[in-house]
């Protein structure tokens, strides 16, 4: 069943790394330089510190003489998903409308994402992440978001709660969330049946939606039922096609 959204109080929430972009924010920067990352940082990260290990890969650019302006840069030139650029502008265009909101939710950081945002001339009413800052030397600095005992998600942002949280006060009709990867099935698993959940074709989420399970923390594996109506795709117009057909 196709429900119009396009009168309704909509919550429009997306992911950004390979939701919005095509590609990753954090590794698009680290090609910035052509040394690759010493030893000493590449060892640090053990698979649930990456915002710590962030922060080590953004003073050894700055050593490398790589400025934020740089990144910035960078950052405007990724390229989107098939279609997400006009997605994100209509939505942009037409969701005072109907007292709808676009929020981001993302494990990179504020500055890549209002960047980008910028850069194709939309607001987004909210974004949930980690927060980052400029240091005396001019090294990026990310202060991790950290809310999550989650089962699930990854120690730093656990997206379920922090959707949650940020929408207890306001009554949406419908949620639209867009991801791609294993931190979106939190708040997938979240989602009502009036809602939507979109999983980028060919990454995590669709395949943990087809196992109908999930890894969690210390090895756990967790079921789960999702309540929404679940889309896959490629190519964003097919999103556009189903909320404002
Ligand atoms: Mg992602
Ligand atoms: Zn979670």
């Amino acid at each position: 069943m196709i429900r119009n959204l396009k009168m309704k109080k909509t919550l429009y929430a997306f992911d950004f790394d390979h939701t919005i972009l095509k590609d990753n924010s954090d590794t698009e920067v680290t090609k910035l330089v052509d040394s690759p990352l010493p030893e000493a940082i590449r060892n640090f990260y053990d698979g649930t510190n990456w915002t710590q290990f962030m922060n080590k890969v953004f003073e050894f650019l700055r050593d490398q003489g790589v400025t934020v302006e740089d990144m910035k840069e960078l950052i405007t030139k990724m390229n989107p998903t098939p279609g997400m650029v006009s997605l994100l502008q209509e939505i942009h265009h037409r969701k005072s409308l109907s007292d709808s909101k676009l929020f981001i939710i993302s494990d990179a950081n504020d500055i890549f994402i209002n960047t980008f945002l910028n850069s194709i001339n939309v607001t987004a009413d909210c974004i949930i992440t980690n927060k980052a800052s400029i240091t005396t030397r001019g090294a990026l600095h990310i202060d991790p978001y950290e809310n999550s005992d989650c089962p699930i998600c990854p120690k730093n942002l656990c997206k379920g709660s922090a959707l949650e949280e940020h929408i207890k006060s306001s009554s949406f009709s419908v949620v639209v969330y867009v991801g791609d990867g294993h931190n979106d099935i939190c708040p997938g698993i979240k989602l009502s049946d009036q809602d939507f959940l979109f999983a980028r074709r060919g990454y995590s989420l669709e395949k943990i939606l087809n196992l109908g399970k999930v890894k969690g923390k210390r090895k756990t594996e967790i079921n789960f039922d999702i309540k929404a109506q679940i889309h896959f795709w490629e190519d964003a117009t097919s999103i556009l096609n189903v909320v404002f057909a």
